[in-house]
């Protein structure tokens, strides 16, 4: 049992010195748990399984941050296109401030990796070794003597295991699982860098999960933050009904008893609401900061009055205008621009992924000179850098497009092939015939990719020096000044 009752004054998780007061929040059993259970069973196996699910060639989701490319579900983000990533990541952050103006912080009770891991994870392991809430209690309270010790080498071993598969899996998201089987089968000397990486992300993650636990979604994390400005009087929260709670039947710990002229509420006072909580409140007192919308309350709560024989939800899932005896709205201004900010973003993220041609290119002077001139013509040198985005190999071919007539080409003849997510460069030498030169024009290059079935273009200068030098006759005047 908590040592106090919860104050809005005061975060139940921080005792008056400044120093933690952890929290051993009691066990649920009901429809919530068992909903939240098989969800957070679903997530993990996801987050498992996709680095070993091969699409087109590569798994699920792989951001190859050594090769500078993303592959996301068949498809691959080459670095040029680095920044879509914008358009993606602003159209999951609008969809999450529609989901959470809509079913407010249904991200954090449900699918938020820290509830997942910690709840269905971390917090199971330590019930196993430590047992129910009471008995932690009791174990922390106990002097350090040879159960004690053992049990807490057991869980704080299992711990840093967990923690240290979560760190390999997560890092076989960036390097793929046959480069993480290597590493790990080979000496820490060999990429000193990635295990150092994996020792401090295996020490953050058991650092979190064993000790700060509900103190990263009440004091770092961004998101709980916004959740006043997200969340109005008619999104979806985890809430007490006052109305058909109080007065409470019988008052506890010095709590307002009902007096003999009010008919007493639904609510006895037990404190289960409390004791289950992850994060130390009393939903009681109001929608809070802290609410990470676990529902652990609500299955406490009904498991109350299912035994009360009183019908369940005086604990649940409503708007604070339901609870308050109105009606939710669910069409409302910010429901509005959220969804339409949402529908914008996607709309703009599709129109340019529409635009995204497999192969880019690029073209360059080469270094060296200009331009120059030889005893018959004018030659510019360039070079056109191909870039295959795809994992297919491609047939490119080369062309000039506008240039006068009488100008040559070679490099333009025969199709390139580039390999897949490779770049190739290739000289483009352009002649023009002196006697067909008048001075420098503009062209164009043209990459037709057959197989796509589009052609790409780049402008192009031809350069050469001012025509009346190419010309004898003003050398032989200019001699005979
Ligand atoms: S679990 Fe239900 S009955 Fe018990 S204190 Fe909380 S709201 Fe009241
Ligand atoms: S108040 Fe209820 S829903 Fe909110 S964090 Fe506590 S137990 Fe979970």
């Amino acid at each position: 049992m908590s040592a106090a009752r919860p104050s809005l004054d005061s975060v139940t998780t921080i005792n008056d010195d400044g120093s933690r007061h952890f929290l051993h929040p009691a066990d649920t059993r009901g429809r919530w748990t068992t909903a939240r259970r098989i969800v957070a069973t679903v997530l993990i196996a996801v987050f498992v399984l996709l680095p070993w699910i091969q699409i087109g060639g590569y798994p699920a989701v792989f951001l190859d941050i050594a090769e500078r490319r993303f592959h996301l579900f068949g498809w691959t983000i080459a670095s040029q296109e680095m920044w879509l990533l914008f358009f993606l990541l602003t159209g999951v952050g609008f969809s999450l401030f529609f989901v959470t103006a809509l079913l407010g912080r249904v991200w954090c009770g449900w699918a938020c990796p820290q509830t997942v891991f910690l709840e269905f994870g971390f917090r199971a392991l330590e019930r196993l070794i430590d047992g129910d809430a009471p008995a932690r209690r009791r174990l922390d309270a106990a002097p350090w003597d040879t159960a004690k010790t053992t049990k807490r080498i057991v869980k704080h071993a299992l711990f840093v295991l967990f923690a240290a598969v979560i760190a390999h899996l997560f890092l076989a998201y960036f390097v793929s699982l046959p480069q993480l089987y290597a590493m790990v089968s080979s000496a820490p000397t060999k990429h000193w860098g990635l295990f150092l990486f994996m020792m401090a992300t295996t020490g953050l993650l058991y650092g979190n999960f064993a000790w700060f636990r509900e103190q990263l979604c009440i004091v770092i994390c961004p998101y709980g933050r916004l959740q006043s400005a997200l969340v109005d009087d008619h999104s979806l929260v985890v809430g007490y009904d006052a109305i058909r709670g109080e007065p409470r039947r019988q008052g506890r710990d010095g709590a307002p008893s009902p007096s003999a002229s009010a008919p007493a509420g639904d609510c006895i006072d037990c404190l289960r609401c409390v004791h289950v909580c992850p994060t130390g409140i009393d939903i009681r007192q109001g929608l809070q900061m802290e609410c990470v919308a676990c529902t652990a309350c609500i299955d406490a709560c009904d498991d109350v009055m299912i035994r009360l024989k009183k019908p369940r939800g005086l604990i649940r899932y409503d708007s604070l205008t339901n609870f308050a005896g109105g009606r939710t709205r669910w069409i409302r201004p910010r429901t509005v621009i959220y969804a339409v900010l949402m529908l914008l973003g996607a709309a703009v993220l599709l129109t340019v992924l529409g635009k995204v041609k497999p192969v880019a290119f690029a073209t360059m002077r080469m270094p060296g000179g200009s331009y120059f001139v030889d005893s018959d013509a004018v030659r510019n040198q360039l070079l056109v850098r191909l870039t295959n985005k795809t994992t297919a190999p491609r047939r490119l071919t080369l062309s000039l497009v506008g240039a006068p007539a009488g100008i040559q080409s070679t490099g333009t003849d025969a199709p390139i092939e580039v390999a897949p997510m490779e770049e190739g460069l290739h000289t483009v030498i352009v002649r023009m015939p002196r006697a067909a030169y008048t001075g420098k024009f503009r062209f164009k290059i043209a990459v037709r990719d057959e197989a796509g079935g589009y052609t790409l273009e780049r402008e192009a200068e031809f350069l050469g020096p001012d025509p009346k030098l190419l010309d004898e006759n003003y050398w032989r005047e200019k001699s005979t000044r």
